[in-house]
């Protein structure tokens, strides 16, 4: 049996849309910046620190290797400029746990981080296969001026005080949810094999 343990790895998109670390059976990863990529006082913000006490989510700091193979590949890409450090470091650690021998899941609504997950053969799942969908759209502003910027900027520092941007989400419109957080569990079971990543 070589079977590999499958462990998720978790980004912002992900706790922004909605998932929480304790309602699932799989190990779950994620890193320590996330969290400042999470409102405080949200409800996110909340089940991550939650998960975290609990001991479902575990957060690691990836090794510099493994975040210059990050960096590398969303250049490659052309993403670089709509990712975070956070992004770069959910990329780096799903690598580095790959390399470690589980099957890592990076579980992400964010195109670009698919996208860079996909060049480095990484497997990744959207909310929607877990049975949970959002609209969900960012908006880029810089922590001290305040001043907002498109989504689709290619900017990553602000223009009057070159402070590096940060995102939130705007609009979150649920589209379709069935049930509580235990029945992510049945359903993603069921849908396992028709939409889980891992085809590549
Ligand atoms: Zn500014």
């Amino acid at each position: 049996m070589e079977e590999k343990r499958r462990v998720l790895v978790i980004d912002t998109s992900a706790l922004i849309s909605g998932f929480d670390p304790s309602a699932v059976n799989e190990e779950a990863y994620s890193v320590p910046r996330v969290k400042d990529e999470l409102l405080d006082g949200s409800i996110m913000k909340m089940r991550f620190n939650a998960s975290i006490e609990s001991g479902r989510l575990k957060l690691i700091d990836p090794s510099q290797k493994y975040i210059d193979i990050a960096k590398e590949a969303s250049r490659e890409v052309g993403d670089a400029g709509s990712l975070s450090e956070a992004d770069i470091e959910v990329i780096a650690l799903a690598v580095q746990l790959k390399d470690c021998g589980y099957e890592a899941v990076v579980l992400t609504d964010d195109y670009s981080i698919q996208n860079v997950a996909e060049k480095l053969e990484l497997n990744f799942a959207p909310l929607a296969n877990l049975g949970i969908r959002y609209y969900l759209s960012w908006i880029y502003y810089c922590p001290a001026c305040g001043k907002k910027y498109p989504p689709d900027r290619k900017i990553i520092l602000c223009e009057n005080c070159g402070m590096q941007l940060k995102r939130r989400p705007v609009k979150k419109m649920p589209v379709r949810r069935r049930g509580a957080p235990s029945s992510m569990l049945e359903e993603r079971e069921e849908t396992k094999k028709p939409n889980a990543p891992g085809g590549r």
